[in-house]
């Protein structure tokens, strides 16, 4: 039992066994033979904790009330609590949660119901192919999400005999691409396992309730926000719970601007007393009286790993938004790509353009788009232009006049971790040309055939 769970139960027991949490790392002094510790171990920090029984009632009591009351009609959560097979709610509840990964509720509920529509169930996924999968998933993003659910659609019915895993465990364990996430919140949700989960809107509703303010994607702090979230996840509705919990962190306390006045575990939350706190000792400051001496609850003093670092101590113009903390955010690379819409008249007249599929494993494995070369940094223009002529020449056995490109603007995607900018040119052709087909395949497509290709957004922007 971890400290964490130890505490919900009633309290925190000595010598509970936990090294790779935050408080485990102060626990210096273990005798090499495991007897009596060289020196009682120093207690958790009190404000980082659940540690009162009635506290983490009151959280659950609170938290589902307000989830009955306020939760938005989401397509998942009527299939999560209507559809009786075991199997097909626990595919509906994953379906849900890998399009949710980095995408907004609102931009998946169309996706989603169309994806439930053609292909209600586990084994209608299995015989998919993998071109139908990225067409319907196009302009969701993060493409391999799509092709790593059919993947591990088809492993479920070829290995499992169509029976998904019944366990937060097993599904990580035997399903390729679902994570510790995605397992707890299917296990949650769709089998009632009381198990807890951890998502960024989770991350930020914790560090807030508990004052967490080290960097939250560090290890030792998601660490503890796990064994957090198995603590007080409610034993009989833990789905609900879950989702309770993800809920309040979007719509309620969100990153910028938290309407804790309406939050309905208020009276839990630790950040906003601190917040309160510090207002009051400010105005006592100003009135000039003296400064009181930390409570002895207090952190932040010592060397607490789930404060905020000595550096970057409270700061008043931020209020419950000081917590969490992350660590800088790492500059996407920039990358430059020379891009070519080739464009014919069909045989009524309207435009078609050639596009061609990207390499089956990578970024945007698999998906189709217009000839297009990578360039270096700082490339000349005219330079840039003979690349991608030579390029196009080379696989269309036509000869391409760098001056026939016509430069027709920058385009500009933000992948997670690439700032991609396009550079377009187009060229019109007379007759008709043919790529090689041992270079990619390639087809022609009008504009509207281009719309429902499995193309990426970054391409329907260039179009
Ligand atoms: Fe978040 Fe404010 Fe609620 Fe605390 S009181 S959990 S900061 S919304």
């Amino acid at each position: 039992m971890s400290k964490l769970r130890a505490a919900a139960a009633g309290g925190l027991r000595r010598g509970s066994r936990r090294a790779a949490s935050p408080a485990g790392q102060r626990r210096k002094g273990v005798s090499p033979r495991g007897g009596t510790p060289a020196s009682a171990p120093a207690p958790p920090p009190a404000q980082h904790l659940f540690s009162d029984p009635a506290e983490i009632q009151a959280l659950r009591g609170n938290l589902l009330a307000w989830y009955d009351k306020c939760k938005r009609d989401l397509p998942w959560r009527t299939l999560a609590a209507t559809e009786p097979d075991a199997d097909r709610r626990a595919y509906a509840v994953w379906v849900s949660e890998i399009m949710l990964q980095q995408t907004q509720v609102a931009t998946v509920v169309d996706y989603y119901n169309r994806w439930m529509q053609k292909w209600p169930t586990l084994q209608a996924l299995a015989q998919a192919s993998l071109e139908e999968v990225n067409e319907l998933w196009a302009g969701l993003g993060y493409y391999s999400r799509g092709k790593r659910l059919q993947e591990a659609a088809k492993k479920v019915v070829s290995e499992l005999a169509s029976r998904m895993p019944r366990t937060a465990e097993d599904l990580q364990k035997l399903l390729p691409g679902v994570g510790r996430y995605t397992a707890g919140a299917i296990a949650s949700i769709s089998y009632g396992q009381a198990t807890g989960v951890v998502d960024g809107n989770v991350v930020r509703v914790l560090c807030r309730l508990r004052c967490i303010g080290a960097d939250s994607s560090s290890p030792a702090v998601t660490d503890w926000l796990w064994d957090m979230a198995n603590a007080v996840v409610d034993r009989k509705r833990p789905g609900d719970f879950n989702q309770a919990m993800m809920e309040l962190g979007a719509t309620v306390c969100v990153p910028k601007a938290p309407l804790c006045g309406e939050c309905p575990v208020k009276k839990q939350c630790r950040a906003r007393q601190r917040a309160k706190k510090e207002l009051a000792l400010a105005s006592e400051k100003l009135l000039g009286k003296p400064t009181p001496v930390p409570d002895v609850e207090d952190c932040g003093v010592g060397d607490c790993p789930l404060c905020p670092p000595a550096a970057e101590p409270w700061d008043s113009s931020l209020g419950v938004t000081n917590f969490p903390r992350k660590a800088a955010k790492k500059q996407p690379r920039a990358a430059r790509t020379a891009t070519c819409v080739l464009e014919r008249r069909g045989c009524h007249g309207a435009p078609e353009y050639l596009i061609v599929q990207r390499p089956s494993s990578g970024l945007l494995a698999g998906l189709w788009e217009f000839p297009s070369l990578p360039m270096a940094q700082g490339l000349q223009e005219e330079k840039q232009r003979e690349a991608l002529a030579d390029y196009l020449q080379a696989w269309m056995g036509h000869p391409v006049a760098a001056a026939g490109l016509q430069f027709v603007g920058e385009v500009v995607h933000i992948f997670s971790h690439i700032h991609q900018t396009y550079v377009v040119y187009s060229l019109p052709l007379d007759g008709d040309v043919t790529w090689d087909s041992a270079s990619s395949p390639s087809r022609w497509v009008t504009e509207e055939e281009f719309q429902t290709s499995a193309v990426s957004t970054a391409m329907k922007k260039v179009l």
